[in-house]
């Protein structure tokens, strides 16, 4: 199972989309995929082209609309894993509607993001998850504004699988998306994803020194809703690892009768022209 393709990703040298890409490649194949199995829909952004770059079906969406795209392609195919991915400013800023939404409808897709805090694609302006005081061309005395924590955010609003990890660890990244994909339900994967181009402060040493593992606190429940929306605001968001999992909450999936019997695009579609014409008096 290899689901590279033969096009070179065009990332600076050192992006940490990089190593996100191979995580997910690595986690499909793990996870005993097949290319035609799974579809990727990304938005816009640098992080954006990573559905060109893996062999898989593959949808490049409008600007922060990866999830409604995402959304639509599992309903109409239940049979497909379907990654939906994009970075901070398509997921936290024209598309934070559709993921608090998709957080909360717990249908059965993983929503990775590369978080790099910047927009690198439009060359370097603050983003809803840059730190208070952050310079770029955009905010040259300091944004004066409180970052997003994505974690935060996906907890609050009901998520039912919540992890976060670093580019740079490849390792826990790629057993962090086998899970999230094997997870029933919405799973959301925080990566940061360094942009080292025009991103100055938040490098991979930065995340070395900050991060904190969730294996290095004591007693920590990943079951715990309360404890980990508690240890996030502890530790200003800056975890590592699961944060939360709750395996037995329903998918949206679950609601909807007859939708696991066959997938939608597989169905016959049989509309009786009295019934369109029926259909079609109630409007007049
Ligand atoms: Fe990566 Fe930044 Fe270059 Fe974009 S500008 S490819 S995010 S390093």
């Amino acid at each position: 199972k290899d689901f590279r393709n033969n096009i070179k990703p065009n990332w600076c040298p050192g992006c940490g989309d990089f190593s996100v890409q191979a995580a997910i490649q690595k986690a499909c194949a793990g996870n005993g995929l097949e290319p035609d199995e799974l579809a990727v829909i990304t938005g816009i952004g640098c992080s954006g082209r990573l559905s060109g770059y893996i062999k898989s079906y593959g949808f490049h969406a409008t600007h922060g609309r990866s999830l409604p795209v995402a959304q639509g392609v599992k309903m109409a195919n239940k049979d497909l894993t379907v990654i939906a991915s994009g970075g901070d400013g398509d997921g936290f800023a024209i598309g934070m509607g559709h993921t608090v939404h998709a957080l909360k409808r717990n249908i059965d897709i993983t929503y990775i993001v590369m978080d790099n805090q910047i927009y690198g694609l439009t060359k370097g302006q603050t983003s809803p998850s840059s730190s208070k005081g952050f310079v770029t061309k955009s905010t040259p005395k300091g944004s004066i504004e409180q970052p997003i924590q994505p974690i935060k955010t996906a907890l609050a609003s009901g998520a039912t699988f919540v992890a976060q990890s670093v580019s740079s660890d490849i390792k826990e990244l790629t057993s962090i998306i086998q899970q999230a994909i094997d997870h029933k339900g919405f799973s959301f994967v925080n990566v940061f994803s360094p942009c080292v181009t025009y991103n100055k402060v938040n490098t991979y040493d930065w995340f070395k020194e900050n991060l904190i593992s969730i294996a290095d606190l004591e007693g920590y429940d990943v079951h715990n809703a309360t404890g980990a929306m508690n240890s996030i605001m502890e530790n200003d968001g800056l975890l590592k690892g699961i944060i939360y999992h709750n395996p037995d909450a329903p998918s949206y999936e679950e609601h909807i009768e007859g939708y696991d019997d066959q997938p939608l695009i597989s169905r016959e579609m049989r509309l009786e022209r009295d019934t369109f014409d029926d259909m079609m008096a109630e409007f007049k």
